[in-house]
């Protein structure tokens, strides 16, 4: 097949993880005959130097004509001083609004080679740990009214969520489930909150249409507890903006290194943005030590959510599974006995094994 893709390397590590990824999809093109068109373009401080905005009209539009999106990361102290409209992170939201993304997806899995990172028992990885967290992205506390009584001394955010931005979301996740291990579990506050009672009783409603997928309902609190009690019972878990926000951290947390963890942001087609979940790191950009493969793993999600290439995916983490199978590890994962690479180097060798 042939697919245009859109690749933000951003600021800092940045450009060098990017790079390292859009090698790994060459060698798929390469290995499984597509072509893949990579139109590298600006965002957040590198675009601020370039037109003085973390974001162009025309980025924006050649995002929206892509068939995907590959970032990279944004930001880092050399533009702490920019004014609060214009500073590189506001490049990002900008994008995700202008590409109309609502769910943010993170995959959680432990990957054995690196269970001495995870915190948790040995006992409790003996079970694989594959979860895949949805977080709706563009509802929910974060994007409702908040005011300051007028003597300050009281303050107030507003929860909403319409019936429609749940569905979607959803849908999503039913589908997603689908195609997994047939779980989804609903996350909410619904002995509380009223959103909650309405985000309940819309995956209820559509429950009915996914007959192979069985839904269970569960407390955010009890899941921030589950997910380090017994991570292993969760295939699909969705949820909303704030819950997700801190159940895909807590998540992370689980996973044990920041910079294996990718992430997708997806809106009702196919389109999406895939970008790994860390920053820029600029206290080790331009050493070439920084880990790439969250956002080489990010450019899997982008060959199986964005172009479909479910078996193209699985190779390109199967070629990150056996560089770690054979001791490789850049300097964050580094473990007594293993061979340290360097960013390029550990490129190399992924591209190398697909
Ligand atoms: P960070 O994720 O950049 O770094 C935290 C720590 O993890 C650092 O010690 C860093 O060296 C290390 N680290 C991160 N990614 C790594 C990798 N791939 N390989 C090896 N080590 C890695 O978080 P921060 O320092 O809080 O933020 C730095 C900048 O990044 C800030 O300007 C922040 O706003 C921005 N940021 C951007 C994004 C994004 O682009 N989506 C996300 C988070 C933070």
């Amino acid at each position: 097949m042939k697919a245009r893709i859109v690749t933000l390397p951003g600021d800092y590590i940045g450009p060098e993880i990017t790079a390292q990824a859009v090698k790994a999809l060459e060698a798929v093109a390469a290995k499984y005959g597509h072509e893949f068109l990579f139109d590298e373009r600006r965002l957040g401080g590198a675009s601020i130097d370039a037109y003085g905005v973390p974001l162009t009209e025309e980025t924006l539009a050649a995002c929206n004509e892509a068939d995907a999106v590959l970032m990279g990361s944004v930001g880092g102290p050399k533009w702490d001083g920019v004014e609060a409209a214009r500073r590189p992170e506001k490049g990002l939201l900008a994008l995700r609004k202008g590409m109309g993304v609502f769910a943010n997806l993170r995959p959680c899995t432990i990957h054995p080679q690196l269970s001495s990172a995870c915190p948790l028992r040995p006992e409790l990885l003996k079970e694989p740990i594959d979860i895949l967290i949805l977080r709706e992205l563009t509802g929910d506390i974060y994007f409702g009214r908040r005011w300051r009584a007028e003597d300050g001394r009281s303050a107030t955010d507003e929860m909403a969520y319409s019936a429609m931005e749940v569905e979607r979301l959803a849908r999503k996740g039913f589908e997603m489930a689908g195609k997994r291990r047939g779980r989804l579990c609903s996350v909410d506050k619904a002995n509380v909150l009223e959103c909650s009672r309405l985000w309940r009783e819309t995956v209820e409603r559509l429950s009915g249409e996914y007959p192979d997928v069985e839904v269970t309902y569960m407390y955010v609190d009890n899941a921030a507890m589950q997910l380090i009690l017994h991570p292993a019972q969760f295939d699909v878990m969705i949820t909303g903006n704030l819950f997700g926000d801190i159940l895909s951290d807590e998540s992370a947390a689980i996973a044990g290194s920041l910079g294996m963890m990718p992430s997708a942001s997806l809106g009702s087609g196919t389109r999406g943005l895939y970008e790994p979940i860390h920053g820029s790191a600029p206290d080790i950009a331009g050493r070439d030590i920084a880990n790439p493969l969250g956002t080489i793993l990010s450019g899997a999600l982008l060959l199986r959510h964005s172009l479909g290439l479910e078996k193209e995916a699985a190779a390109l983490e199967r070629a990150v599974e056996r560089v770690l199978d054979e001791g490789y590890r850049t300097a964050d994962i580094l473990s007594p006995g293993m061979k340290k690479v360097g960013c390029t180097q550990m490129g190399d060798l992924v591209a190398a094994r697909i």
